[in-house]
């Protein structure tokens, strides 16, 4: 089995305890373990993976809370960092439906240094950035960029999620899609929502979307649909893979879940060669990951309601 590197962004989510309740009024709040490339290492370790995180949180008790946290999933921290500066925490509030809406307090996930050692680990396995907080500027960004290019050996699989958040990036959308163009360029995989699709190539058309962003570079998107499954599209087939029926919960780490199984069963392949070829194994992945994305609505927060192997295979 591979190693899955998940590098970018753990961080706390203080989530507040009544549903529907607004920010400004919600007085009392649970704390969670949560950051996109952080999910979805616990969603590989969780499946029986090898998921390793790369990221930085503080030298406090929230920071040893998240870093105890990955380890009892499972996740190798071995090569997360400590920082003096606070860990990053967001604040969230789940909808009726299960939509959230979370402001950030950012911290110690942006001072994340490069590591020179990794690059010799780095071939015959797989890179997963998971930009959101990433491309906000600082080390963390200039770390990222580099590990993309370190990735960019013959035997390495690299993956994508631009995990767009609107709070973050209000008034400056050219800036985010002009950072995240490299990285579509360079990654052989691209996992997008499909508001991110639309908004990185600039077309409504999903299918036009997906034209220019294989033109920029990547071979294999997946487009997550919600509740409406999922849009593959690579070797010049477009397909939407349905989900499962469900009944959700919360939506929290539904994205992370699915790109965690799909590159946890990549991972599980003896060479990558059969992922760039063959359409109808992507698909079984695709629909395998639709269900782990499914599971994870069911159940509130996002590491915990992450399926284990068996939970998949009920
Ligand atoms: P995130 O906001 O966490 O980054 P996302 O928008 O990328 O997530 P979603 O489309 O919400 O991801 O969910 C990922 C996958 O999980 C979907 O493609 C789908 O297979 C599954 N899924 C999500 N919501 C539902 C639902 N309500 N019913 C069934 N399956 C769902």
């Amino acid at each position: 089995m591979k190693k899955v590197y998940c590098i970018g962004e753990l961080l706390i989510d203080f989530v507040a305890e009544r549903q529907g309740s607004d920010l400004s009024k919600a007085n009392v709040f649970t704390k969670k373990a949560g950051g996109a490339p952080a999910n979805v290492a616990c969603a590989i370790s969780k499946l029986g993976g090898n998921g390793v995180f790369i990221g930085c949180v503080g030298e406090d008790p929230f920071g040893k809370f998240l870093l105890e946290t990955l380890k009892k999933e499972g996740v190798d921290i071995s090569l997360a960092q400590l920082s003096k500066t606070f860990t990053t925490l967001a604040f969230v509030s789940l909808s009726e439906d299960g939509e959230r809406d979370f402001v950030f307090s950012r911290g110690a996930d942006r001072e994340l240094k490069y590591n020179p050692d990794l690059r010799k680990n780095l071939p015959g396995n797989i890179l997963h950035l998971g930009a959101a907080t990433a491309l906000l500027g600082g080390p963390l960004e200039k770390t990222y960029t580099k590990y993309l290019f370190d990735g960019l050996t013959k035997e390495m699989f690299i993956s994508f999620d631009p995990n767009f958040r609107i709070d973050l990036w209000k008034e400056d959308e050219e800036t985010f899609i002009k950072k995240c163009m490299p990285f579509v360029e360079k990654s052989h995989l691209c996992k997008f929502s499909l508001e991110e699709a639309q908004l990185i190539s600039g077309k409504e058309d999903l299918h036009e979307a997906c034209d220019v962003l294989h033109k920029a570079g990547t071979k294999i998107i997946t487009v997550t649909l919600g509740k409406d499954g999922t849009l593959l599209s690579m070797n010049g087939t477009k397909k939407v893979i349905p989900s499962v029926k469900v009944a959700p919960v919360d939506t929290t780490g539904a994205g992370d879940s699915f790109i965690g199984c799909l590159l946890y069963q990549i991972s599980d392949l003896g060479n990558f060669e059969p992922v760039f070829e063959d359409f109808s194994l992507v698909e079984k992945m695709v629909a395998m990951a639709n269900k782990a994305g499914a599971i994870t609505t069911t159940n509130y927060g996002a590491i915990v309601a992450l399926p284990t192997k068996e939970d998949l295979e009920k």
